[in-house]
């Protein structure tokens, strides 16, 4: 396991903070019962206990002190791969509404034809194109501007952003164009439903990305 902490005090605010190996079995290293999970069920998530658990000084990843560096470093790229994620996401609620929307009958008709769908199918793959392509964006300026440089860190907080929050919407018309059948379990979009609200939490929240955001305008 590889985790942060503060290795020691000093008068800054936050202290020393390291990024420390632990190998499992290491005593006073608990891996305590995993979380019930609002969605994401196949990933495997714990509470990590440390008591009185020591490890040797070579454990410690790169330099002593420069764990937050290394934290940030980890989250930069973090942003983009949630990004694309979202991407993916989406373009698979616009895929399964659009079959679903031309399979479903209604009033004697596909419910495709109906505009009110049409508009949200229209409106999902809009906001699909412009998160892939910011995200792609970003991926760009990661590697031709280097990962910490302004750019990139501006795009990687919009890229994130936008695109969890394209995905979130994305779900939610996607259940709604299922109907009832959307609640259910046989239907994909439930689980990206349930899936889809970490994307706005892990990595920096919206609020944080939103902070980030307004730090590159120089606010
Ligand atoms: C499934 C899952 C897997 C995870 N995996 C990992 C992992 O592998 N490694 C890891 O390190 N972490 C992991 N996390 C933790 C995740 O990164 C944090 O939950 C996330 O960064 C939010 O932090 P928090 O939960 O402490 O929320 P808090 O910081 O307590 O935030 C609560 C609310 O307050 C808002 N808020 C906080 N600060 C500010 C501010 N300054 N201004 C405005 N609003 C603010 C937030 O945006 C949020 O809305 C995981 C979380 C989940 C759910």
């Amino acid at each position: 396991m590889t985790i942060t902490a503060v290795t020691a005090r000093s008068e800054a605010a936050r202290g020393e903070i390291s990024a420390i190996m632990v190998p499992q079995g290491t005593p006073g290293y608990t891996v305590e019962k995993s979380y019930r999970k609002l969605g994401w069920h196949s990933s495997d998530t714990h509470p990590l206990t440390f008591q009185d658990c020591r490890v040797p000084e070579g454990s410690v990843l790169g330099k002593r002190g420069g764990g937050y560096r290394q934290f940030l470093h980890t989250l930069a790229g973090g942003r983009v791969a949630i990004a694309a994620l979202s991407v993916g996401l989406a373009q698979a609620c616009l895929d399964a509404s659009l079959t679903y929307a031309r399979e479903r009958k209604q009033f004697g008709k596909p419910i495709s034809s109906f505009q009110a769908i049409q508009f949200k199918l229209a409106d999902m793959a809009m906001e699909v194109e412009l998160a892939r392509t910011i995200t792609y964006k970003a991926a760009c300026a990661y590697e031709y501007s280097g990962e910490s440089s302004p750019e990139f860190r501006k795009l990687a907080a919009m890229a994130k952003l936008y695109a969890s929050e394209t995905s979130k919407r994305a779900t939610d018309q996607a259940v709604q164009i299922h109907g009832g059948n959307g609640f259910m379990e046989e239907y994909p979009v439930a689980r990206y439903y349930r899936d889809v609200k970490v994307n706005e939490i892990g990595e920096g929240t919206s609020e944080v990305q939103r902070i980030l955001i307004a730090r590159e305008l120089g606010l």
